[in-house]
């Protein structure tokens, strides 16, 4: 199994240097930068699996660190929020964060949720997966395109793992809960309102009609007409 790389982009050395203890000590190689530009330096030079990211930085924060190194390579990061108003904040930010988690935490709760995230990319979906279309919007789950009326439009990956998951199953309802646990790979209810987040980013990048909201029930996707 080849070695798993975290870059931790977070200016506070305790937790920062606990972060780094707790993946190592998981098996991960790790390497911190301590203010927003060497972040994205790091995360340009590493091209880590995953980035664990602090939004309140120094130089750069965390909101543009994010859209910065996502810009090149679709890296899945996992963000670090003082407070549960933040993380709402960014969740109607649409920042492209795979996952939020609020200080303080569990390293043993950081150490699931980055399992979780890893486990969904690496899950590589088979070349002759079929392209799977929704209205005007075309997934190619092999080479991991969307496209809308033929241009292309870029998703975070867990953002396109949401997608794949709808869209898959047209005119099925799914709760928050079940998605929560069938793309993120954990039930914890703080991670709801990700699940929210993530269907509001698809809208505002994919369309406003896209995803249905079925109230008191969850999200749906409808059937092709
Ligand atoms: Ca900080």
């Amino acid at each position: 199994m080849t070695e798993r790389v975290v870059a931790v982009i977070e200016d506070e050395d305790t937790i920062a240097s606990a972060v780094a203890a707790r993946l190592r000590a998981e098996g991960f190689r790790v390497e911190v930068a301590a203010d927003g530009p060497s972040g994205v330096a790091l995360v340009a030079q590493l091209r880590p699996d995953l980035v664990v990211l602090d939004v309140m930085l120094p130089g750069l924060d965390g909101i543009e660190v994010c859209r910065e190194i996502q810009r090149e390579r679709a890296v899945p990061v996992l963000m670090l929020t003082a407070r549960d108003s933040e993380a709402d904040l960014l969740l109607g930010l649409g920042v492209g964060a795979d996952d939020y988690m609020t200080k303080p935490f569990s390293p043993r709760e950081l150490v699931a949720r980055i399992e979780a995230i890893l486990r969904r990319v690496s899950r590589a979906p088979s070349p002759e997966a079929a392209a799977i279309r929704v209205g005007t919007v075309v997934v190619e789950p092999a080479t991991h395109r969307v496209r809308v009326d033929g241009d292309e439009v870029h998703l975070t990956p867990t953002e396109f793992d949401l997608l794949v998951h709808l869209g898959s199953r047209p005119g099925i309802v799914f709760s928050r809960e079940q998605l929560l646990s069938q793309v993120w790979g954990y039930a914890d209810p703080a991670g709801l309102r990700t699940v929210d987040a993530h269907v509001a980013a698809l809208r505002r990048k994919l369309g406003a009609t896209l995803v249905r909201t079925v109230h008191g029930v969850g999200y749906s996707v409808e059937a092709a007409r």
